[in-house]
């Protein structure tokens, strides 16, 4: 049997192939402006050094910021189910997981069997994303691949008021000017980056067995600080960017093998930044399905959705995850407006706030 996983992430765009029990081939290649064609590229890169063709393939399932976009996928699955899922096939102890990708942050908890249990995504600053980094190399004009070396060699990290993208940047150049070395600029966003990262990972409860994917996780530089602001090392997959992938040809194998996927019980969206915590998280296990959120919200973030024929169950629409904090304007600004929110509405107790 012969399956694969898609990972199109905002910068990267990933394939692996797996024949019965083993991983036969992966590919990693840029995601560019046009993602379509991206995902062929990738699915086909790595398709090629199976020997089999496209047509050897019995399911695909996509996942990443640019799922919904593969034209050849059967299925797509949230990213955050297939990091647990991937790296679960590696390291079945890990039960806290940071996924550092192009675009966002991800802290994750799961189970012995990669299913989610809860995560928490911080999609609102670019401050610690790929993309930032990307930002940051190329104003000190430094090779991304080379950033996390030498951001080892520092003795002296420079401390960072902010790790806002815009702001970030013009500290880094204000440090240069004045004769700061590089590596102790790059050191101190680590450290910066590193904190926002342990915040994060606070809301899952850190474990001991504990990993980082995504690209991020081989910049070796940014390993070290998170590993020391968290207590512990964590353990890494030989290449972390492609675990994502590896977790959707996973999704993949189950189909062909009729096994049905679980969902996630916690679904936690927002972010937190110098201001606090603004997130909502819907407990799914409480969830019946009535529609009463999608009904009060008056920005229309809530639907309802059926998954495999099972009770139909609330989530935050992937039309409003990426600007929940444009539209929602908090629990006490809606219950001002209309005298009500979710969170109250909801008379399963499935809906908590804290916005
Ligand atoms: S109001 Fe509560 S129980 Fe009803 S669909 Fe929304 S989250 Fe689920
Ligand atoms: S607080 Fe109001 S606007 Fe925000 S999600 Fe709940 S109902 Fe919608």
């Amino acid at each position: 049997m012969i399956v694969a996983g898609i990972d199109i992430g905002s910068r990267a765009s990933k394939a692996v192939v797996i024949r019965d029990n083993e991983i036969v081939s992966s590919h990693i290649g840029d995601t560019g402006p046009e993602s379509v064609k991206s995902s062929k590229m990738a699915m086909e890169s790595a398709i090629k050094n199976t020997g089999s063709s496209m047509e050897d393939v019995e399911y695909i399932v996509a996942t990443g910021y640019g799922r919904v976009l593969v034209p050849f996928a059967s299925e797509n699955v949230s990213e955050i189910s297939c990091h647990a899922r991937g790296i679960n096939w590696f390291y079945p102890d890990v039960r806290t997981i940071l996924d550092m990708g192009g675009q966002d942050c991800k802290a994750i908890r799961c189970d012995e069997e990669g299913n989610v249990i809860n995560f928490v995504m911080n999609d609102k600053c670019a401050g610690g994303t790929g993309r930032f980094l990307e930002m940051i190399a190329e104003t000190l004009n430094v090779e991304l691949n080379q950033a996390g070396d030498l951001a080892l060699e520092s003795c002296n990290a420079i401390a960072f008021n902010t790790i806002c993208a815009v702001f970030a940047k013009s500290e880094a150049l204000s440090h240069l000017r004045h004769g700061v070395k590089k590596s102790d600029v790059l050191a101190g966003l680590n450290e910066a980056i590193s904190m926002r990262c342990l915040n994060l990972l606070r809301k899952v409860n850190i474990e001991k067995e504990f990993t980082i994917t995504g690209g991020i996780a081989k910049n070796k530089g940014m390993v070290a600080k998170i590993s020391e602001k968290v207590g512990y090392n964590p353990v890494l997959a030989e290449d972390p960017q492609i675990i994502g992938a590896l977790g959707a040809a996973l999704f993949a194998r189950d189909r062909c093998t009729g096994i049905k996927p679980q969902g996630e019980s916690k679904i936690q969206y927002g972010y937190n930044d110098a201001t606090g915590d603004y997130y909502i998280t819907i407990d799914q296990s409480k969830c019946d399905g009535c529609g009463d959120c999608v009904n009060i919200c008056p920005a229309n973030i809530f639907e309802i959705y059926v998954k495999n024929g099972n009770q139909p169950k609330a989530c935050i629409s992937e039309a409003a995850r990426n600007k929940l904090s444009q539209l929602c304007p908090g629990s006490q600004q809606c219950n001002q407006v209309q005298g009500n929110n979710c969170s109250v509405a909801c008379k399963k107790e499935a809906i908590r706030l804290s916005w």
